[in-house]
């Protein structure tokens, strides 16, 4: 089976091929995923950068971090508007694709759910599944234990 994935925006203008699996794919329930996406989180494959191959216009939106006070960018289709990529200026090696932009969502799996202190009300995070209360690793990189809950919870009542 081929281990390219590809995917695309809503309107087909921005489409993408990546060459590499992803590394993780995760769910983030941040305020600025929040923002971006008008919804309840953002789930996203981070790659390495030089595996995703992108063709078609894309606007760039910068972001910087209150928390790391590091830009993020949010690569998006101008004619749609849909996210189909972000950057990171503290992680310049990866490149995260939006999980609902492939054309099969189901070949990569989330692994993990981040900054579920910030989950909006309703949230339910699934058993056996890594849940960070923040992020995956403090600022200097030092990994963070993550939280497995035994059966699914509430996000809002799980800390
Ligand atoms: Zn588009
Ligand atoms: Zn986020």
């Amino acid at each position: 089976m081929s281990e390219v994935l590809e995917g695309g925006c809503l309107c087909g203008a921005v489409r993408f091929r990546a060459r590499a699996p992803a590394l993780r794919t995760l769910v983030c329930h941040c305020r600025f995923c929040q923002k971006m996406t008008g919804s309840t989180s953002y789930a996203e494959s981070m790659f390495p950068m030089d595996s995703v191959e992108l063709s078609g216009p894309l606007s760039v939106h910068e972001h910087v971090s209150q928390t790391s006070g590091k830009a993020v960018h949010v690569h998006f289709c101008p004619r749609c508007g849909t996210t189909v990529s972000l950057t990171f200026q503290r992680w310049p090696e990866y490149r995260a694709i939006s999980r609902g932009t492939f054309d099969d969502p189901d070949r990569v799996c989330i692994g993990s759910h981040i900054w579920t202190e910030s989950a909006q009300t309703g949230v339910i995070l699934p058993a056996d599944t890594d849940c960070f209360e923040r992020a995956r690793a403090t600022l200097d990189g030092t990994p963070i234990e993550p939280t497995r809950y035994p059966a699914p919870v509430a996000a809002r009542s799980a800390a």
